[in-house]
């Protein structure tokens, strides 16, 4: 060959898997492998989808003014140290592409977002893994993990793919405790589930080396628009917008997130229906024999004696044409992610459960 190598790192990477969305030979799918909002985006943001007359001749402004003047009005933060992104996970990467290189590590929990090992890897960095205790992020295994070499960690609160939080304690003594240098990066996809709960940014306040990141692809139901922000430091935000491409967001992505933002009363209403259901599903299967740990999200972790049991019930649950997370990958082999659908989903994944446990295969 020509010698044409990659950088240190890129080959190490194992390439995201996505939920699938069919099976082959069932028709009537029902997808709860993305953790996707199943009654979709409000109907404010679907007029203004409709209403988009945006000269698209034009190139966008490189700032995204409105949208972080939205954003900041809606959640009162300082829209001059608001980033937005194509969806989250790219200011994920322009934290790590900014932040870490290599001979640099990158801590994460044990079972944490699969992005944050691919983000390393991507940069050369490497990954490092902290033990959690019983499903839950462990603190003093993460700080125990880290090293002068420590750059980014990178924590899910509530977490994916495990549902379950610590608490606003934890994390300042986590932030407070990390290496001179290093960012925590509180990872708020799941934020708006948790009624009340600030996702961080009182965190980022107070402290210079806590960046807090959130989406649209969530609670928001715009999975597809694939908009996210950050949120930290002026020094940090800054040192961002230098590894971000000027033109990253679109005028309709830019108009139609600003548009979801402030109809906080579709997000309560969504917040309210999920945690109805939520609680139904986590009620029903442990009545059926299939536990979980309590939920801060919109997906629950449900539990199998054993990795042959997870796997045999996910293959029933696809012939019944209802698709759910296989999170081997995640290092839970004996779990499938199940995420909340609409009442007829909850109803339809329960009952399918249920004749498995009895027996059907
Ligand atoms: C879904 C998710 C994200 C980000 O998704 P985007 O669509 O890129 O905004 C980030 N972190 C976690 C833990 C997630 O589950």
């Amino acid at each position: 060959m020509s010698g044409i190598q990659p950088q240190p790192g890129i080959m190490d990477i194992d390439l995201y898997v996505g939920g699938t969305s069919t099976v082959e030979g069932v028709k009537d799918v029902t997808k709860l492998s993305s953790n996707e909002n199943p009654l979709g985006c409000s109907d404010v943001v679907k007029d203004a989808h409709a209403k988009t007359g945006l000269n698209l001749h034009r190139y966008p402004s490189t700032e995204h003014e409105e949208l972080r003047a939205a954003i900041g009005e809606v959640h009162g933060l300082d829209p001059a140290r608001i980033i937005c992104g194509v969806g989250s996970d790219e200011v994920l990467q322009f934290i790590t592409h900014a932040y870490a290189g290599v001979g640099d590590e990158i801590v994460y929990p044990q079972h944490g977002f699969s992005m944050y090992p691919i983000l390393a890897n991507m940069v050369g960095a490497t990954p490092v893994v902290a033990v959690e205790r019983e499903r839950v992020v462990d603190v003093d295994a993460i700080l125990a993990a880290c090293t002068e070499k420590t750059k980014i960690v990178f924590v899910a609160n509530p977490a994916n793919p495990t549902g379950t939080m610590i608490g606003g304690n934890d994390m300042a003594r986590l932030a407070d405790g990390l290496p001179e240098g290093c960012i925590l990066v509180h990872d708020g996809a799941y934020t708006e589930y948790v009624q009340g709960f600030d996702g961080g940014a009182g965190l980022v306040e107070a402290r210079s080396n806590v960046v807090m990141t959130r989406t649209f692809s969530k609670i928001y139901g715009l999975g597809g628009l694939r908009v996210g922000w950050g949120y930290a430091s002026q020094e940090i935000i800054d040192v961002l917008n230098r590894v971000r491409q000027p033109f990253n967001l679109s005028p309709i992505q830019t108009a139609l997130a600003e548009a979801a933002v402030r109809d906080q009363e579709w997000v309560t209403k969504c917040r309210a229906e999920n945690a109805r259901l939520r609680s139904w599903l986590a009620e029903a299967l442990m009545e059926i024999g299939v536990p979980s740990d309590t939920s801060c999200t919109n997906f629950i972790l449900a539990r199998f004696a054993d990795q042959a049991e997870a796997e045999a019930c996910d293959d029933y649950l696809k012939s019944q044409g209802l698709i759910v997370r296989r999170v081997t990958g995640y290092g839970l082999p004996n779990c499938l992610r199940i995420t909340v659908g609409d009442e007829p989903s909850c109803r339809r994944v329960a009952h399918a459960i249920g004749q498995f446990k009895g027996g059907a295969r």
